[in-house]
C-alpha cells in the first residue's frame, strides 16, 4: 500500500485526534504527556503502515508460493538426495504423496533403463556448484514411465559451500511418446529406417574423428514368400515379431536393431570390425536356425556384413557391400553369413 493510500485510510482516525491535540495544545503551557501521546501516535501511525505493506507483500508471496506449489513440478532435497520438500504438483505426476517422498531418496524416482552414466554426469556437475539440464526418464509410483526435462540447481550457503539441490522439471512424455513413435517400426517394435539412418550418421562422424570403425549386419529371412503364401499375412507378421524378439536378446548392448525394410533387418555395430561383427552374424544366424517358430517352425536367414572404410564418404558405401554380401549368401544357397570389405 502506498503512503498515499495509508493517509487516506487513516483519516477516520486524524479526524477524532486532531480536534483533541488542538485542544490541549492551546492550553499553554503544553503538558510533557501530551508531547509523549503525539510522539508515540506518529510511531504508531509508522509501525502500521509498515505492517501493511509487510502484510500485503506476504499475502502476495503466500500466493505466489501456492501457485508454484500447483503447478510447478519443483522438489528440494539435502546433499544426499535426499527430499526434504516437493510440490503437489510432483506429488500429482509422480503418484506419490508429500509424506511419502519426504525423506527419501531421489533414486525413488530413477527408471531401470536410464544408464547410470546420466547419472553420474548429473552428480558431476551438480556437486561442482553447476546447473544440469537434461531429459530423464522416471519412474510413477504406479510404475509408468514419465518423461521429465530436469534443471538442477545447487543451493549455495552465505560460507559458499552446497546444502542442497533445487530441481525442476517439465513433463515431456507426450513429446518422448511421439518422438519414439517416430523412429520405431509399428509391427516388430523395432527401430525402423529412420532411426538407423540416423544412427548411420552419427556413427560415421564418430568414425572419421576418431579413425574408427562400425559394421554393418543386414539379416534377409529365406523363403518368406511361400511362409506367406502357404500360412496367410498373420502368421507371417508373427514371424517378423518373434525374429526380432530372437535378434534383440542375442545382440551386445552396443549394437542397434531395427528394421530395414519388410523382411530384412539391420543391426549397427559400434566400434566393431567386420571380423568380430562376423562372429555375432554367425551366432545370430545359428540361434534363429534352432528357434522353433510360431505355426511354421524351422526358418533360416541370410546374412551380408561389412565394415565402414576410412575414405568411404558415408555408411551408403558400407550399406552396399553388406548388400552384395547378403547377395552372395542367397546365391551361396542360403543360411549363410559372408562378409565383404
Ligand atoms: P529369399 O530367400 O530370396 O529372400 O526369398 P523371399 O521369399 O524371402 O523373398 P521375397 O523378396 O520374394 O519375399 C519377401 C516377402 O516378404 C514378400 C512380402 O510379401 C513379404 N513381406 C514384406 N513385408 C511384410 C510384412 O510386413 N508382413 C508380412 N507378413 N510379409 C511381409
Ligand atoms: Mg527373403
Ligand atoms: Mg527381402
Amino acid at each position: 500500500m502506498r503512503l498515499y493510500d495509508y493517509m487516506l485510510k487513516s483519516i477516520p482516525l486524524l479526524l477524532i485526534l486532531t480536534p483533541i491535540y488542538a485542544y490541549n495544545f492551546q492550553t499553554a503551557p503544553v503538558q510533557l504527556h501530551w508531547i509523549i501521546l503525539s510522539a508515540l501516535s506518529f510511531v504508531l501511525f509508522f509501525v502500521f503502515y509498515r505492517y501493511e505493506i509487510i502484510n500485503k507483500y506476504s499475502k502476495n508471496l503466500q500466493k505466489n508460493i501456492n501457485i508454484i506449489d500447483e503447478h510447478v513440478l519443483i522438489s528440494y532435497s539435502d546433499r544426499s538426495g535426499k527430499i526434504t520438500d516437493a510440490s503437489e504438483a510432483l506429488c500429482r505426476l509422480t503418484g506419490y504423496t508429500k509424506e511419502e517422498l519426504i525423506g527419501k531418496n531421489h533414486k525413488i524416482f530413477r527408471h531401470p533403463e536410464t544408464p547410470k552414466e546420466v547419472f553420474e554426469e548429473l552428480w558431476y556437475t551438480i556437486t561442482r556448484g553447476e546447473t544440469f539440464k537434461g531429459e530423464i526418464k522416471n519412474l510413477s509410483k504406479d510404475g509408468s514411465i514419465c518423461w521429465i526435462d530436469a534443471t538442477i540447481t545447487p543451493i549455495i550457503n552465505k560460507k559458499g559451500d552446497i546444502e542442497g539441490y533445487t530441481a525442476i522439471r517439465q513433463d515431456i512424455t507426450d513429446k518422448k511418446i511421439a518422438q519414439e513413435l517416430s523412429i520405431t517400426d509399428k509391427l516388430t517394435q523395432t527401430y525402423n529406417r529412420l532411426h538407423l539412418e540416423n544412427i548411420f550418421d552419427k556413427e560415421t562422424q564418430r568414425a572419421k574423428r576418431y579413425g574408427d570403425t562400425y559394421s554393418v549386419i543386414i539379416m534377409d529371412i529365406d523363403f518368406f514368400k511361400p511362409i506367406n503364401d502357404n500360412y496367410g499375412h498373420d502368421v507371417g507378421d508373427q514371424i517378423l515379431i518373434d525374429i526380432v524378439k530372437v535378434l534383440k536378446s542375442n545382440i551386445r548392448e552396443i549394437d542397434v536393431l531395427g528394421r530395414w525394410g519388410g523382411e530384412e533387418f539391420l543391426i549397427i555395430c559400434s566400434n566393431t570390425n567386420i571380423d568380430e561383427a562376423f562372429l555375432v552374424a554367425e551366432k545370430l544366424r545359428i540361434t534363429i536356425e534352432k528357434y522353433d517358430f510360431y505355426v511354421v517352425g524351422k526358418i533360416t536367414c541370410s546374412f551380408g556384413v561389412s565394415e565402414y572404410r576410412q575414405g568411404d564418404a558415408h555408411s551408403d558405401v558400407a550399406v552396399k557391400r553388406a548388400d552384395d554380401a547378403l547377395y552372395t549368401s542367397k546365391d551361396a544357397g542360403r543360411n549363410l553369413v559372408t562378409s565383404k570389405d
